[in-house]
C-alpha cells in the first residue's frame, strides 16, 4: 500500500514540482546523495576509494526528457563527466537512463546520444552502463544495447529480476559475453509483466545470479554485476559461488551510496568486488521516492528530519 502510494508520487507532476522545494525533503535526500553537483559525486567517489577501497559508478539524475536540446545537453554533460573522471584519475564508471538521453523522442535520438557518450568514455578507457526503466522501455533498451555494444565492448546493461521475460533476455545476452547488472526492479508493474510477490523476486534474483556465474557464462566473458543490498541473498549467492568454484572476483556487488554501508565494507574487506552508485543532479525527486518505496521505513527518516535539530 505505502509502496504503491510512493511509486504513484514518484510520477505525479504536482509532487515532482512542489515537494523538492521543502527544506525537510531536501535535507532527507542527503542521506542517499552527497550533493547535486558533479564535484559532489566525484568528491564522494574519492572518499569511498580512500577510506574503504570501494570504487564508484555515478549517475546524473533525470529521466523522460521530452526535448531534443535537453537530451543533447545531458549527453554533453556525460561527455564532460567522462573527461573529468579521467582528469581526477578515479575508477568511476558511468550509469545512465535511456530516457534521460532522449528515448521518448525516438530510438534514433537516444542511439546517437548514447554513441557519443560511449565513444567519449571509451577514449578514456571507461565503462558505461545502461539502466533499465519501466517495462515498456525494455525492448528499445535492449536494441540500443545490442547495437552499441557491437562497437563498444565496455558497455553494460541492467536487467530486472521481477520481470517474467528476464530469464529469456538473460539467455540472449550471455553468449555475447555481455556485462549485465542484475537488480530486483524498482518500478510499479502489473502482475502479468512482473512477479507480484517479493519472495518470488528474491528467488528469481538468486536463480539469475547463479545462471550468470555458470561456467558457460564465465567462458563467454560475462561481466556479472549483482546490484542488491539484500545481505541474506548476498550470503546465499556467496555460498553457492564458493561451493561451485565461482568465488573471488567472479562478480561485483553494486550498491547505492548511503545504503547497507556495513555490507559494502564487509564485502570489500573480504576482497570481494564492490562498487557503489553515487547519484547527483537537481532532478532527484522521482529517483528519491523510488528509494523510499524500496523501504517504507525510510519515510520515518523524512518525518524525523521535520523535527528541530
Ligand atoms: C547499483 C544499483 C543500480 C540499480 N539500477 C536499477 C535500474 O537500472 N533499474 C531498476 O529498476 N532498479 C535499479 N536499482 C534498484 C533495484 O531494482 C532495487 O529497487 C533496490 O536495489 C532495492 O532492492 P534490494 O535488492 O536492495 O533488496 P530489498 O529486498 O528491497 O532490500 C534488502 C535490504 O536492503 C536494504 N535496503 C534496500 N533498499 C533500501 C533503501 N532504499 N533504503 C534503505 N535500505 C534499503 C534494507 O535493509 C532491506 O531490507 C538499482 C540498484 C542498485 C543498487
Amino acid at each position: 500500500m505505502i509502496r504503491s502510494a510512493l511509486l504513484w508520487m514518484s510520477e505525479n507532476s504536482w509532487c515532482k514540482n512542489t515537494l523538492p522545494r521543502y527544506g525537510f525533503v531536501r535535507r532527507a535526500v542527503r542521506r542517499f546523495m552527497p550533493g547535486e553537483e558533479l564535484e559532489d559525486a566525484l568528491g564522494a567517489a574519492r572518499s569511498m576509494v580512500e577510506q574503504h577501497r570501494i570504487p564508484a559508478l555515478i549517475t546524473f539524475l533525470g529521466e523522460n526528457v521530452a526535448d531534443e536540446a535537453e537530451a543533447r545537453s545531458v549527453t554533453n554533460h556525460y561527455i564532460h563527466t567522462a573527461e573529468a573522471i579521467a582528469a581526477a584519475g578515479l575508477d568511476v564508471e558511468l550509469s545512465l537512463k535511456p530516457t534521460h538521453l532522449g528515448l521518448d523522442l525516438g530510438i534514433d535520438v537516444a542511439e546517437e546520444n548514447l554513441r557519443r557518450v560511449t565513444a567519449a568514455a571509451e577514449a578514456w578507457g571507461n565503462w558505461v552502463w545502461l539502466d533499465m526503466e519501466y517495462s515498456r522501455y525494455v525492448d528499445p533498451t535492449l536494441d540500443l544495447y545490442r547495437s552499441i555494444r557491437a562497437d563498444h565492448p565496455k558497455f553494460g546493461i541492467c536487467l530486472q529480476s521481477y520481470l517474467h521475460r528476464t530469464p529469456d533476455d538473460l539467455e540472449s545476452l550471455i553468449p555475447l559475453g555481455s556485462a549485465v547488472r542484475l537488480v530486483k526492479g524498482a518500478y510499479a508493474e502489473p502482475p502479468d509483466v512482473a512477479l507480484p510477490v517479493k519472495a518470488d523476486v528474491d528467488q528469481a534474483f538468486f536463480d539469475q545470479a547463479i545462471r550468470m556465474l555458470a561456467p558457460d557464462a564465465r567462458e563467454a566473458g560475462v561481466r556479472v554485476g549483482l546490484a542488491t543490498h539484500d545481505a541474506r541473498l548476498i550470503r546465499r549467492i556467496e555460498s553457492w559461488a564458493e561451493a561451485n568454484g565461482a568465488g573471488g572476483d567472479a562478480c561485483e556487488y553494486q550498491m547505492l551510496y548511503g545504503i547497507a554501508e556495513q555490507e559494502q565494507r564487509r564485502l570489500a574487506g573480504a576482497g570481494k568486488g564492490v562498487r557503489v552508485l553515487i547519484s547527483y543532479g537537481e532532478h532527484w525527486f522521482p529517483w528519491y521516492v523510488r528509494r523510499l518505496a524500496e523501504r517504507p521505513a525510510n519515510v520515518g527518516f523524512v518525518l524525523r528530519s521535520l523535527l528541530p535539530r
